[in-house]
C-alpha cells in the first residue's frame, strides 16, 4: 500500500489489522506526518481519523472535536483538531451510549453501536512530546475510541454482530462499486 500525502488505506488492506507501535523519537518526519493526519481528516469531513488509516502503523490519532470550545471562539466554527500522541484512555464512566459510526477507510457504511462510553478521560502527548490529559464526552468520546480501535487493528466490522456485518459488508461491495465508477468519496 502506498503511503501517499493524503492517500486512505481502504478496508480490507491488512495495515487495517495491525496492532501499531508506539511513537519513538518525534522526529521532523512524524512532525509532518500528524499535521497530514490533521489535513487528511478535513479534506474529508471526517470526525476523527488514526495514523493507520494513511498507512502507519504507528499509535497516534486525531479527532475533530466539539470541545473543548474556547469562548474566543467567534467565528462560529465550534470544532477543534486534538491531535495524540501514544494515547491510553485512563478512565470510563460506566455509562455507555448508543452510536452510528461510519468509517473513511470502509467509505458508503453506516454502523449501530452500543459499546461507547459517554465519558473517558485520555493521557497522551502532544507531536512535541508535551503531555496531557483531557476529558472527553458524547461524540468526541465516541470518535476517539472509534479511532483507538484502529491503533490495536480492529475496525468497526470486527466489532459489529455477525448478522449487521453481513449486511454492511453488501452494501460496502456496493459503495465501492459506485466509488470506482463515479470516483466521488462518499461524505463520512
Ligand atoms: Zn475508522
Amino acid at each position: 500500500m502506498t503511503t501517499n500525502k493524503g492517500s486512505l488505506v481502504l478496508y480490507p488492506d491488512e495495515m487495517l489489522n495491525k496492532i501499531c507501535e508506539p511513537v519513538g523519537e518525534l522526529t521532523e518526519e512524524v512532525q509532518e506526518f500528524a499535521s497530514n493526519l490533521i489535513v487528511t481528516m478535513y479534506q474529508f469531513g471526517a470526525l476523527g481519523i488514526a495514523a493507520p488509516q494513511m498507512g502507519k502503523p504507528i499509535r497516534m490519532l486525531a479527532i475533530n472535536a466539539l470541545e473543548p470550545i474556547s469562548p474566543e471562539n467567534k467565528n462560529g466554527d465550534k470544532r477543534k483538531a486534538i491531535l495524540f500522541v501514544n494515547p491510553e484512555i485512563t478512565e470510563t464512566s460506566g455509562v455507555k451510549v448508543k452510536s452510528q459510526e461510519a468509517c473513511l477507510s470502509i467509505p458508503g457504511i453506516m454502523v449501530n453501536l452500543s459499546c461507547r462510553y459517554n465519558n473517558i478521560i485520555v493521557h497522551a502527548t502532544d507531536e512535541y512530546g508535551k503531555g496531557f490529559t483531557t476529558q472527553l464526552n458524547g461524540q468526541d468520546a465516541v470518535a476517539f475510541q472509534h479511532e483507538m480501535n484502529h491503533l490495536d487493528g480492529v475496525t468497526l466490522l470486527d466489532i459489529v454482530g455477525k448478522v449487521q456485518k453481513k449486511l454492511v459488508l453488501k452494501q460496502y461491495k456496493r459503495s465501492m462499486t459506485k466509488w470506482v465508477t463515479s470516483r466521488v468519496m462518499p461524505q463520512v
